[in-house]
């Protein structure tokens, strides 16, 4: 099949670490450009602005934006306009409705667009959703607390308004509880740590109304030195499961799991992704699932505001 050539635009920390790699590993991809304020990748054409890019080389089909959510919609609706299929790295904007827009731009212009939702890929989720499958769900609980400063190192777009705080790593839990949960939960309450010296929140709690009534909770803290946890504890009518690592790992009533091992299975998040946007432009597809950031902008609109000491990096 045709390789299909890609522009990465927003070349920072998930460029290098991921993007860059899971493009050069894939059979389906060519990394043709970069577009980057001020950095290049070796070997690769680099363009500063996105309008050049566009203007320069019609031969390139797919964009992949990685920047920050806030400046990601301008790109976003730049690339539809020309006529080229775009992949979101998460969260997919700044706001549901500007996502909404770009959806629908995307289906006028007959171009795909992908949300893409990396921790759904992790190893293990999969597997959590097929086990409960049948299951009735009575307890859920995030707990996602991670040291901002070993994570995100000089991220000053995570403290100001639409950089998501703590829910930038959070809405990763978000997006997994979304894909493996069959019904549908709606936060009820919420409380917000802001440093008074910040626009977003630096940890968060999050309750859920579930339909059969399942406690369904969150914890998010940015706060958080030594031990690292990303896990989602479940308790149902037939046993428990503990995803582990943002779900690498799966634990059923205490024993670990190991992922199934297909002949030539995709392995790791970003390859998974590649592979799906592949498919998504070659079926002429859209995958637009804001779920987890409804979410989000629901703890937005209903959480209580607690103003918490500053935050010094
Ligand atoms: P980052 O390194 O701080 O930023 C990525 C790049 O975006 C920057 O190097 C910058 O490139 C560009 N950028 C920043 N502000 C911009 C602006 N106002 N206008 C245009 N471009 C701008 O951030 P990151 O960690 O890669 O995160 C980017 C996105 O990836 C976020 O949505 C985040 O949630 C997601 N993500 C991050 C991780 C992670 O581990 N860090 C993991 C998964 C997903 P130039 O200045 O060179 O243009």
């Amino acid at each position: 099949m045709m390789r299909l050539k890609i522009a990465l635009a927003g070349i920072g920390k998930i460029a290098r670490d991921q993007h860059i790699p899971a493009i050069a590993a894939a059979v389906d991809w060519d990394l043709a450009a970069t577009v980057s304020r001020h950095a290049t990748h070796d070997g690769v054409e680099a363009y500063v602005d996105l309008a050049a890019m566009l203007e320069a080389r019609p031969d390139i089909g797919v964009v992949s934006l990685c920047m920050p959510p806030v400046p990601r919609f301008e790109y976003a609706k730049a690339a539809i306009q020309a006529g080229r299929h775009v992949m979101l790295e998460k969260p997919p904007g700044a706001t549901l409705s500007e996502c909404r827009t770009l959806e629908s731009m995307a289906r006028k212009a007959g171009v795909s667009v992908y949300a893409t939702w990396h921790s759904r890929e992790a190893a293990m989720v999969s597997a959590a959703k097929a086990w409960l499958v049948g299951k009735a769900l009575r307890r859920l609980v995030v707990t996602w607390k991670e040291d901002v400063r070993k994570w995100h190192p000089g991220q000053t777009w995570i403290w100001k308004a639409g950089g998501l705080g703590v829910f930038d790593p959070g809405i990763n839990a978000l997006s997994i509880l979304t894909e493996i949960l069959s019904d549908p939960v709606h936060l009820t309450t919420s409380e917000l740590f802001i440093p008074e010296n910040c626009e977003t929140p630096i940890a968060a709690t999050m309750t859920f109304a579930h339909p059969h009534g399942a406690e369904v909770s969150a914890e998010f803290d940015f706060r958080k030195e030594g031990d690292q946890f990303w896990n989602i504890a479940i308790e149902t009518d037939q046993g428990n499961l503990v995803l582990c690592e943002g779900g690498a790992t799966l634990a059923i009533d205490g024993k670990t799991q190991s992922a199934a091992t297909k002949k030539n299975a995709l392995t790791g998040e970003y390859p998974r992704l590649y592979a799906k946007m592949a498919g998504l432009v070659r079926a002429g597809g859209i995958d637009m699932d804001l779920s987890p950031l409804m979410h989000v902008a629901d703890a937005f609109l209903l959480g209580r505001r607690v103003t918490v000491e500053p935050f010094i990096e």
